[in-house]
C-alpha cells in the first residue's frame, strides 16, 4: 500500500499497522487500532458536517482508493480517516497525540471511577471548604492534600 497523502510505499509496523516513513500517517486495521488504542474506536463517530475541515481534502483509501469518511474524535477538531470496505483507518501524524491523550483520559476515568464514592465526596468536600473558609484553610487544606496524596496515584499515573 502505498501513503494516500505523498505515494511512499508503507512499512510495516507490526501485524495490521503500517506507516509513512515520510509524513509519519499510518494505516490500521480494527484490530491493530483496537490493540494500539484500547476502546478509542467507539469514541469515533462518523462526520456529517460537510462544512467541518473533515471534508475538506478527501483521502483516498491506501487499499481500495475510494474516499474514506471522516470520523471525529469526540467533540475535538481531529479526525479518522475510515475506509467501510476494507475496514482500514488513517492516522494522521497529528492525530496521534489527541488519541493517546483521549486513551489516557479514559484511564484515569476508570481509575477515578474506582476509587470509593466516600473518598470522593471526602475530597470534594475538604476542597470546598479549604476554599470558602480562611479561618480554616491551612487544616482543610492538610486535609486535602492527604486525600489527594493517597489518590495521585490512582488518578495520575503517567
Ligand atoms: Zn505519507
Ligand atoms: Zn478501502
Amino acid at each position: 500500500m502505498q501513503c494516500p497523502d505523498d505515494r511512499t510505499e508503507l512499512k510495516a509496523v507490526s501485524a495490521g499497522y503500517e506507516s509513512c516513513v515520510r509524513c509519519q500517517g499510518a494505516v490500521f486495521t480494527e484490530p491493530a487500532f483496537a490493540a494500539k488504542w484500547p476502546d478509542i474506536r467507539e469514541m469515533l463517530q462518523p462526520e456529517h458536517d460537510q462544512d467541518s475541515g473533515a471534508w475538506a481534502r478527501p483521502r483516498a483509501c491506501p487499499n481500495c482508493q475510494k474516499v474514506m469518511e471522516p470520523l471525529r474524535i469526540q467533540k475535538m477538531l481531529a479526525w479518522i480517516d475510515f475506509c467501510s470496505a476494507c475496514n482500514l483507518l488513517w492516522v494522521e501524524r497529528a492525530d496521534v497525540p489527541v488519541l493517546d491523550g483521549r486513551l489516557k483520559q479514559r484511564i484515569r476515568d476508570q481509575k477515578m471511577a474506582a476509587v470509593p464514592q466516600e473518598d470522593r465526596e471526602a475530597l470534594a468536600s475538604a476542597l470546598v471548604e479549604a476554599d470558602t473558609s480562611h479561618r480554616k484553610t491551612v487544616q482543610n487544606m492538610g486535609r486535602a492534600h492527604k486525600l489527594l496524596g493517597g489518590m495521585k496515584k490512582i488518578i495520575w499515573p503517567f
